[in-house]
């Protein structure tokens, strides 16, 4: 799956064919998209809006939200009209609420066919999808899978979760029906690498992958990351989603970080600090977090060297764009791999780095 023949393989992604969100190509030909989930209470339209924003500014490509009820569907016009982003409508049971989001202009729904109802209902929604030009993501999730494939497969198995997300893709595509992705969500990391395989396997639709109910911000970020991580190396994932109990602006952060390490997409910059030892002699996890905390809405590419020593700081402080390599008390500010100055005083280190910062992106955007 992968391009060995360079000295940095790179990901070959697994071909599939190219649907659409809100005007936006998805699938194998296209980049890997980035997609969080609004917390608020989609009712509360000012709050929804604000997180959206905040979303978006954090690199969030699809923003979808949850619509569990009339009063939420009332609100969506407001929402669409102000998003930045195409918005995706998480829809359980109640056909008429995937209704009002497309009238609403929403261009993408997340559903279940198989759980919206009768037939009639279910070609209701995917006629008015057609009309629309909304894609649909068929979202099987291990934790609430049809009560008959659980007793065929004794469990939520992948091949269970194939199954599903085949029932479902078959009720779409025999009302015409093309432009789908499918999830297929667990919170064991092999159970939902084992069906993305086999799902890839049987159908060429572009695959939204995430690992469900990852947990908290670290768990949450390690998990998805190792799941994600090997998915993605493997060549499958068209959008992902980082699925965190923390706020969702870190879900987008963890995101763009995973394909950062992978080579597959590229916004803001790299920091690199060192894991900090006995021989740091400065203030190392203060600096290294402030320098990621001020640099956090910043979407320029370049490399930053946080580094706490002068065994290996000033090496890797001098591969990065810019960096800064610890000393006693003192450190040397690395720009382009010369050195650039010595800084003396640990209360200088942070002010007179972000100053060279600053200077070395204002230079760099004027070309
Ligand atoms: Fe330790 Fe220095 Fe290496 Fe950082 S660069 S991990 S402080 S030896």
């Amino acid at each position: 799956m992968t391009n060995t023949s360079d000295a940095t393989p790179i990901p070959r992604r697994h071909p599939t064919r190219t649907v659409t969100l809100g005007g936006v190509p998805l699938g194998s030909a296209h980049p890997i998209r980035v997609q969080s989930m609004t917390n608020t209470d989609t009712r509360d339209a000012e709050a929804t809006i604000r997180q959206i924003s905040e979303l978006v500014e954090a690199g969030c490509e699809f923003v979808r939200l949850a619509v569990p009820d009339e009063n939420a569907a009332q609100v969506l016009p407001a929402i669409q009209s102000a998003a930045p982003v195409p918005l995706i409508a998480d829809i359980h049971f109640d056909h008429r609420l995937a209704l009002k989001a497309l009238e609403a202009g929403l261009q993408g729904l997340r559903i279940n066919p198989g759980n919206i109802g009768s037939k009639t209902y279910v070609d209701r929604v995917v006629d008015a999808a057609s009309a629309n030009g909304a894609c649909i993501r068929i979202g099987v999730n291990g934790g609430s899978l049809e009560k008959e494939l659980l007793q065929k497969y004794g469990g939520a198995t992948p091949e269970a979760m194939v199954e599903s997300a085949l029932g479902h893709a078959v009720l779409l595509e025999k009302r015409g029906f093309g432009n789908f992705k499918i999830s297929l969500k667990s919170s064991s990391v092999p159970r939902t690498i084992a069906a993305y395989r086999l799902l890839a396997a049987r159908l060429d639709c572009p695959l939204h992958v995430g690992i469900t109910e990852a947990g908290t911000l670290l768990r949450g970020a390690v998990k998805s990351g190792v799941g994600l991580g090997i998915l993605l190396w493997e060549g499958l994932g068209d959008t992902l989603r980082v699925s965190l109990t923390a706020d969702p602006v870190l879900e987008v952060r963890a995101a763009w970080e995973i394909l950062r390490s992978l080579g597959l997409r590229q916004r803001g910059p790299e920091i690199i600090s060192c894991p900090t030892c006995g021989r740091t002699e400065i203030d190392l996890q203060d600096l290294a977090e402030e320098v990621e905390r001020r640099l956090a809405g910043v979407t320029d590419v370049f490399t930053v060297a946080v580094m706490g020593c002068v065994v290996n700081g000033p090496g890797e402080a001098r591969e990065a764009d810019i960096g800064l390599a610890g000393g006693r008390d003192c450190g040397l500010i690395f720009s382009r791999g010369e050195i650039l100055r010595k800084v003396r005083g640990r209360d200088e280190l942070l002010p007179e780095f972000m100053r060279e910062l600053e200077a070395f992106l204002v230079e760099r955007r004027a070309g």
